[in-house]
């Protein structure tokens, strides 16, 4: 079972994991830098088809994490959870409070928020057993509630940026398909809505793609059929892997842009994007939002201060900043935009760990 070997290893600091056989949780929380501060990274539940598959996400979601706070300027570094089982059928409020013992036991060098799978609600069992769980909805005055609005909020901003930059249009002008419609993809077709922008949706989930197609005025289109969408955006928000060798050369957009973590197959697939004289925003940088809402709580919390508005709008600005410089270099230095971001992201973190 490789750990140390598997390709997103790089550098862990730690990866823990946990078993309660009476609440039936098997969870692994990953840790791949304290540098910047305590690992902040979401909580995900989801039927692996093994564990080796477990390990590997979680491996791969917790350093995506590193990444993404770097890249938000938080004084946050990365980790994340992943809780094996199926959100539809073992969530349990046991199962939650059996996360938030081994939460605690982790010992405040990790702080959890909700992820695919898990919801606010959910984490309030957490939170019971733990304070290091963060993303609540309301119920004290540091409370951030669901990040997803806000991840939607720097998406938007981000793909117009992109357009503004790769089209020299406004979002009103432009075609966008949207891959998954769940917290964030149906936020994010509602402000692109309300920007003038004509969508093309799909989801697995075939009743709340038709509720977002119905209110938005979208296009509705099966999973399989986005990836052939007459669009000039591609913005996936469902879950990783959604750009690969395979699905690139049906892809119409002049700009890849979305929430979804992990959004490109490998690193080749990022070259060939690059190559083939596309705009991609990297995923771990466009959809910093949310983590930049939860790290807003975590920071009044660790002050006894309310949730700050204005501190949250300042990061998110800064980070739409971030995403145009790594456009910038991208351009000037001929290489692909998630290669550059890789690069920034590491520096800063080494940086901090001098
Ligand atoms: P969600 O579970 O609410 O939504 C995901 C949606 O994608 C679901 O409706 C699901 O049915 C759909 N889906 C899954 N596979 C699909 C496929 N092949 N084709 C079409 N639809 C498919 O999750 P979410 O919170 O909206 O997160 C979406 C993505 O954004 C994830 O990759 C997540 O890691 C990332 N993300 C979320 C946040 C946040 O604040 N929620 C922040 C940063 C990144």
């Amino acid at each position: 079972m490789p750990i140390f070997s598997s390709p997103a290893f790089e550098d862990h600091e730690a990866l823990h994991a946990f078993h309660d056989a009476g609440a039936g949780l098997n969870c692994l929380i990953a840790i791949h830098s304290t540098a910047l501060g305590p690992a902040g990274g979401g909580v995900r539940m989801w039927p692996y088809p093994d564990d080796q598959a477990a390990i590997d996400d979680a491996l791969k979601l917790s350093r995506a994490m590193s990444h993404k706070n770097a890249m938000a300027g938080l004084e946050l570094g990365g980790g994340k959870t992943v809780v094996i089982g199926d959100p539809a059928r073992d969530k349990t409020p046991a199962l939650f409070e059996a996360l938030g013992r081994a939460i605690e036991q982790v010992g405040g060098r990790y702080w959890a928020a909700e992820d695919v799978g898990v919801s606010p609600a959910d984490l309030v069992y957490a939170r019971k057993q733990t304070r290091f769980v963060a993303g609540l909805e309301g119920g004290h005055a540091a409370a951030s509630g669901d990040p997803s609005p806000v991840t939607a909020e720097g998406v938007r901003r981000g793909i117009a940026l992109c357009v503004e930059r790769a089209l020299g249009r406004p979002l009103s002008e432009v075609t966008v398909a949207i891959q998954g419609v769940g917290h964030v993809g149906a936020i994010l077709a509602d402000k692109l809505a309300a920007d003038g922008a004509k969508l093309i949706v799909c989801d697995m989930n075939q009743a709340q793609a038709a509720a977002v197609a119905a209110r938005t005025g979208a296009q509705l289109v099966s999973t399989d059929a986005i990836f052939d969408a007459q669009c000039d955006v591609f913005a996936p928000c469902a879950l990783g892997g959604a750009i690969s060798s395979r699905t690139l050369p049906r892809i119409k957009a002049k700009i890849v842009a979305g929430g979804a973590n992990n959004q490109l197959a490998d690193e080749a697939t990022g070259r060939a994007l690059f190559a083939a004289g596309l705009t991609y925003a990297p995923d771990f940088v466009i959809n910093g939002g949310g983590i930049i809402n939860v790290a807003a709580e975590i920071r009044a919390l660790e002050r006894g201060a309310a949730y700050d508005p204005a501190w949250v709008e300042m990061k998110i600005a800064a980070m739409i900043a971030t995403l145009g410089e790594v456009l910038d270099r991208s351009a000037a230095e001929k290489r692909p935009a998630d290669q550059i971001a890789v690069q920034m992201a590491q520096e800063r973190i080494a940086a901090a760990r001098k």
